[in-house]
């Protein structure tokens, strides 16, 4: 598995193909006969980023930092509560099923669990012709070719037409899952922990699928992962993830050698080193107490409960997610590795993009 590079101009000036405004999924908490509201869980609250053809962006975090959430509001499998969602320029936010059907070809979900998201009852061909019978697009005979030219691209045997899901090994039902997403050739595939259930052996080899798949079908992804080496390996751009809020996103080289967020410092410092005397020599960063709950997040900057750089200020002016001239964006008082004189920032609007920087505004260095 080799660490990929950034595509030449990926975030620059041009149109995104999904774009997110301020996104919200609140999820309501009642109680009694009545099921009177009592409560709201935020588990996604006012996020907002482009995604660029021919990109990979990873979303990581901690378990129950809105991540899935994200994936399935993209997908419309869930309706937000607030915000935007554009793919290719239509607002698809409250799009109708009905105008929604010839948009879902080109939108599609790998789920993370190879065991469970396929039908045991159902053969491989079924499973992976199932898109070509919803949307009618084919015949029988034309199915079964599509289906098994489908299942060759991922490394399956195209005899595996009449096989059951519960003949493979958990690599090759990833694969089959891999295959149905790709059946109507869409433009972008949202992969939720796509090997999070796999053994480490196996995931290199998913992993290398799914950027040989980007490179010839010309696919764009979100990569949804709570495993930072994958995301290193497959990204182009990172966002970082804290209790339903993007604290940090930048490009991949930037963000894991020169994180600025303490929570990314502190996921980063988990990560394992292979080489024995770097793993000693590396300073662990234990956050301490729990994730606080999303249905009551704390005020202002929601790590400060946990971070070992809070100030005052921290829980009480909430840090707005500022784009460095660089592109680097984070949500932080006082942020990190922050360049020499990267003092002033704009708010960041989702793609990188912004102003001139003014000095002494906006984010801090820290010493
Ligand atoms: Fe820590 Fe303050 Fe930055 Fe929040 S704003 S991450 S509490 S230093």
């Amino acid at each position: 598995m080799s660490e990929r590079g950034t595509p030449a101009g990926a975030g620059a000036a041009r149109d995104p193909l999904l774009s997110v405004q301020d996104l919200q999924k609140h999820f309501p908490v009642t109680k009694g006969l009545l099921k009177r509201q009592v409560g709201a869980v935020k588990a996604v609250d006012g996020i907002s980023f482009d995604v660029f053809k021919g990109e990979t962006l990873g979303l990581v975090g901690e378990s129950g930092c809105g991540k899935t959430t994200t994936g399935r509001l993209i997908t419309r499998l869930i309706e937000p509560t607030g915000g935007k969602i554009h793919f290719e320029g239509h607002d698809i936010t409250h799009m109708s099923q009905g105008r929604m059907r010839p948009l879902r070809r080109d939108v599609q979900i790998i789920f993370q669990d190879p065991y469970s998201s396929l039908n045991p009852r159902h053969t491989v061909g079924a499973i992976v012709g199932a898109p070509f019978r919803i949307q009618g697009i084919k015949t029988e005979q034309g199915t079964k070719k599509a289906v098994q030219e489908i299942l060759e691209m991922v490394g399956l045997n195209p005899e595996h037409y009449n096989r059951y899901p519960h003949e493979f090994s958990g690599g090759q039902r990833q694969r089959i899952g891999i295959a149905r997403t790709l059946a109507l050739k869409p433009k972008l595939i949202i992969a939720d922990e796509p090997v999070s259930a796999l053994d480490v052996s196996i995931q290199a080899q998913v992993v290398n699928l799914l950027e040989d798949l980007q490179n010839e079908l010309d696919l764009t992804y979100v990569v949804i992962a709570h495993d930072l080496s994958v995301v290193r390996h497959i990204s182009d751009r990172v966002a970082v993830m804290y209790l339903g809020k993007i604290v940090e996103l930048a490009d991949r080289k930037s963000l894991y050698e020169a994180p600025m967020h303490p929570y990314t410092n502190a996921l980063l410092s988990a990560v394992p080193l292979p080489d024995v005397k770097r793993r000693k020599e590396r300073d662990r960063i234990r956050l301490l107490g729990d994730v606080p709950s999303p249905l009551n997040p704390p005020p202002a900057c929601r790590f400060h409960t946990r971070c070992w750089k809070a100030q005052e200020v921290c829980s009480k002016v909430e840090p707005p997610l500022l784009a460095l001239a660089s592109g680097h964006q984070v949500a932080c008082h006082f942020p990190e590795n922050a360049p020499a004189g990267a003092t002033g920032a704009e708010p960041a609007d989702g793609n990188g993009t912004q102003g001139e920087a003014a000095p002494g505004e906006g984010a801090t260095t820290s010493s």
